[in-house]
């Protein structure tokens, strides 16, 4: 009984779902839609890749009026890109229904056109907890309406320092509404905060099914704190190491080590909560489209990132509590593909790998790695390099003209193109790094569209 026709589901909502190809409901879908769709509040502890966005999003389509111009759903999102993947996702559910209107508003963007659209209450808002309390407050957000709210994962926006926001938040909706709760973990503090905003929950945890169960091997390394960049820089030399996640605990960490891997002849980048919004969209940018193969970062900054799959994911550090550890390594292996998590630990960090050691169960897989002295510098550039052009939609640019510009005049071959991203005011194309600046004297010298743009490379 996992068929999602088994489910008192909108014909519109069942539509979707078979034109999303999804055969079956995953174990979060099947344990918590029931519930959901009774108007029950539902907590559940589902990873990312559980099928969980799927089984809030058609709860609360399900609960929906689209005829009446109200607010009627909020999902609020620790960080900007899940509740754009969130959005997305829900957007591609709600096809079947005319005229849903969905909203996100998160912090880092500029609050004008966030107004703007909000002369007319959308029926869902995607959003992270300070944005939207800021909208509540204001009164350019109507919260009387709303039927269900999702917190989506929770423990991530606790960690963050959300709690106030939310509670704030649930103070400025309507008193009678639906709570879905989702969260990867389950400390007190979510018990809690269940206990506070819920009424009689109905609890789902699902263990992955053995086969289903990302394979993660897991090792850790003893080092000497004078010898972690080079154990660092070798491992990263290994075939693993060309798409790989290097945390670290401090930020200042960060820099440095992307600094030195930089100039130890990788395309390393940084990625921490400080940064300005556009920088970090660039990193990420970079990373996922191959012109950087390693992205140092925090623990902050890497959450809510959609990166799939990545076969290497590093501690240069071992995390301060095993809860942050498993997120960390949960960042590998996805999507069924085996992944490899290693962490480094300095004999002081020792009584942190026996805390993740007893939590996890199971004796640490522990490894010896011999340093061999570096030798000069090792080339591990990533294979792609980004050049940005300074328009974008707005100028009618699509990543067809690019693409044309680049293979008509510029004599490029389209296997040394790689992914085109289009913005408002600017675009990014990923060339291969052996033609990049070929591409880039080609795309200055002639016009894309019959115009001359601003064109150049990041980094
Ligand atoms: P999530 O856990 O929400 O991040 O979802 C992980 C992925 O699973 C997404 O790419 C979904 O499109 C996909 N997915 C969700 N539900 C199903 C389902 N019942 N069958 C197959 N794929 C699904």
């Amino acid at each position: 009984m996992t068929a999602f026709s088994t489910l008192p589901l909108k014909p519109a909502l069942l539509a979707s779902v078979q034109t999303l190809g999804y055969a079956e409901m995953t174990p979060v879908q099947a344990q918590s839609l029931p519930p959901m769709l009774q108007g029950r509040d539902v907590i559940a502890q589902a990873q990312t890749g559980s099928g969980k966005t799927a089984a809030f999003g058609l709860g609360l389509l399900q609960a929906l009026d689209a005829d009446t111009t109200r607010l009627q759903a909020l999902v609020l999102c620790p960080t900007r890109e899940l509740a754009d993947q969130v959005s997305k996702a829900i957007r591609k559910l709600a096809a079947n229904i005319p005229n849903v209107k969905l909203l996100t508003l998160c912090g880092g963007m500029p609050l004008g056109p966030q107004l703007a659209s909000l002369t007319h209450d959308p029926h869902i808002v995607v959003g992270t907890p300070g944005r939207v309390q800021e909208h509540l407050k204001r009164g350019s957000l109507h919260g009387g309406g709303i039927k269900v709210l999702v917190l989506d994962e929770a423990d991530r926006m606790l960690d963050m320092g959300f709690a106030e926001a939310i509670d704030d938040i649930i103070g400025r909706i309507a008193k009678h509404h639906q709570t879905l709760l989702f969260s990867a973990t389950y400390p007190d503090e979510i018990r809690t905060v269940s206990q506070r905003v819920q009424k009689d929950p109905v609890v789902v945890t699902v263990d992955a099914p053995a086969e289903q169960k990302p394979a993660i091997e897991q090792q850790f390394i003893e080092v000497e704190p004078a010898h972690k960049l080079d154990a660092l820089a070798q491992l990263l030399a290994g075939e693993r190491g060309q798409h790989a996640l290097v945390f670290c605990n401090m930020r200042r960490d960060v820099d440095a080590v992307a600094q030195e891997l930089d100039r130890r002849g990788y395309s390393a980048l940084a990625l921490h909560g400080d940064m300005e919004q556009r920088d970090r969209d660039e990193v990420l940018l970079r990373f996922a489209n191959k012109s950087c193969n390693v992205l140092v970062a925090t623990d902050v900054a890497a959450r809510g990132l959609d990166i799939v799959a990545l076969p290497l994911v590093l501690s240069y550090d071992v995390a301060h509590d095993p809860d942050t550890h498993t997120h960390r390594i949960g960042r590998t292996g996805r999507a069924g593909e085996a992944g490899l998590a290693i962490t480094l630990c300095t004999p002081r960090e020792r009584p942190k790998a026996a805390n993740i050691e007893e939590l996890g169960g199971a004796p640490l897989a522990w490894r010896t790695l011999k340093i061999a002295p570096a030798r000069g510098k090792t080339l591990r550039l990533a294979p792609m390099k980004t050049l940005v052009i300074d328009a974008g939609r707005q100028d009618k640019l699509r990543p067809g003209d690019i693409l044309g510009a680049l293979t008509g005049e510029a004599g490029l071959e389209a296997k040394d193109i790689g992914k085109i991203d289009v913005f408002a005011t600017r675009a990014y194309v990923a060339i291969g790094r052996a033609l990049a600046n070929k591409a880039l004297e080609r795309l200055r010298a002639g016009k894309i569209k019959g115009r001359n743009f601003r064109v150049r490379p990041l980094g």
